[in-house]
């Protein structure tokens, strides 16, 4: 019998250690089943993790020293080096935030000592959502409620195998549900989801699949076809090429079927023209299907700590993403505080890029200073004037992140002895030296 603790189990005989239950920060959907094993080698995936799990925990992360001008340098010294920097800086731009809760409250508390703008790489994912949610308001379900009362899914314009690979087996056709009137097959709609999106919807659980397709940018032209004809009037727009009118009378009928229809988008995925019109009619339909039936919405982001950076964000300052600190008071404008547009339009004096998750997301091509605080091996196209590694949360050091759909936030463990220090300390080091 293995030694069981905490949900570790060690196993003598092969000499690792299994960490059991941990949840995965490398997707919004946190799934909280993995099997870690740490052995000599680094981690090993073991059970339940997906294959953007498998190269999230078992990247070979090298050893790296902080970094000033390209040399190595003590973590003190760089971190007062980063401190002079921010110090001297008169609009420094913090950006990429991919960190976990505290991490966060820790940026936030160093960007309002130091006056600074603060934007996440996802942001302009996020504001596909955000301006229907001011303007106009919306229903939404949850992961939880949708795995457990879903008879119907329309997923829109989003090959969710990739941004969040377990959602169907997790959430479409989960091994048990809470009610029996929904443990039967559920539906799927696939609308402008792409090439080789049906094949990857499998499971017991999943019944019909229709796959409507048609080019991203024809979506919010479908979606308002489709919405006419739930409301019974005419659409002066034909449905887009290859979308026939029976296949758009048929979806309505699956509309009006359901007892629980959930429409489902990854925000980051929608990145053709008009995508914010797209969310804003998903969102009317489902507004509109309320008055007969039950109907939500679902929106899968949260990668890269997203939707831990706009909740902390709103939780410390008021506001959601895209606040400048530089007045002395949080202020919000999700155009000005745009980092991406600043940096184009040469405004800013320093860039300080966060990025503990992935070696992906690395920080954009500019020719301000630049201090970047993560993963060992981020993609850098130069070297930055300071650089200081740090752990990634949920595999070096514990942690908590927001789940995508906002109601939760996943407890993570450390599942190895990291070499770096944590995000938080580093910035809680530079904001004492402000
Ligand atoms: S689906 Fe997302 S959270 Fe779940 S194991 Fe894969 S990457 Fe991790």
């Amino acid at each position: 019998m293995p030694n069981q603790q905490h949900g570790i189990v060690a196993h003598a005989e092969t000499e690792k250690l299994n960490h059991e239950c941990v949840a995965c920060p490398f997707c919004g959907l946190h799934c909280d089943d993995l099997t870690i094993a740490t052995t000599g080698a680094g981690l090993i995936v073991t059970a339940n993790g997906c294959d953007r799990a498998k190269a999230g925990f078992e990247r070979n992360v090298p050893c790296a020293s902080p970094q000033i001008g390209g040399q190595d340098a003590p973590l003190e010294t760089a971190i007062g080096e980063a401190a002079r920097r921010l110090k001297a800086s008169r609009l420094p731009l913090i950006g990429g935030l991919g960190t976990d809760v505290e991490g966060m409250r820790a940026l936030l508390a160093m960007a309002d000592k130091a006056g600074a703008v603060v934007d996440h790489v996802l942001s302009t994912a996020l504001y596909r959502n955000t301006g229907v949610l001011q303007t106009k308001g919306w229903f939404m379900s949850t992961l939880t409620e949708t795995r457990n009362r879903a008879d119907l899914l329309i997923v829109v314009g989003s090959d969710l195998s990739k941004e969040h690979p377990r959602f169907y087996e997790r959430i479409a056709s989960p091994a048990d549900v809470m009610f029996e009137s929904t443990s039967g097959q559920r539906t799927v709609v696939l609308i402008g989801c792409g090439a080789g999106a049906a094949t990857k919807v499998t499971g017991e659980r999943i019944g019909k699949v229709l796959d409507v397709a048609c080019e991203p940018a024809d979506i919010p032209v479908l979606l308002g076809a489709l919405r006419a004809l739930l409301k019974g009037v005419p659409h002066a727009a034909p449905p887009p090429a290859g979308v026939s009118e029976a296949m758009l009378a048929e979806i309505a009928e699956l509309c009006r079927k359901a007892s629980y229809g959930v429409v489902v988008w990854a925000p980051q995925a929608l990145s053709f023209p008009g995508a914010d019109l797209a969310v804003q009619i998903i969102s009317d339909i489902v507004r509109d299907m309320n008055k007969t039936t039950r109907f939500a919405g679902l929106s899968l982001g949260g990668n890269d700590g997203v939707a831990s950076a706009a909740s902390v964000c709103s939780w410390q300052s008021g506001y959601p993403l895209r606040v400048s600190f530089a007045s002395g008071a949080p202020e919000y404008d999700p155009y000005r505080f745009d980092i991406a547009r600043m940096l184009a339009e040469g405004e800013g004096d320093l860039l300080v890029w966060v990025s503990t998750f992935t070696p992906d997301a690395g920080p954009p091509a500019t020719d301000l200073p630049t201090i970047v605080i993560g993963t060992p091996g981020l993609a850098l196209s130069r070297t930055p004037d300071v650089f200081i590694p740090v752990g990634t949360p949920g595999l070096d050091h514990g942690g908590r992140l927001v789940r995508c759909d906002g109601v939760v936030s996943l407890p993570l463990r450390g599942v190895r002895a990291g070499q770096h220090p944590r995000l938080i300390d580093v910035a809680a080091g530079i904001e004492a030296a402000l």
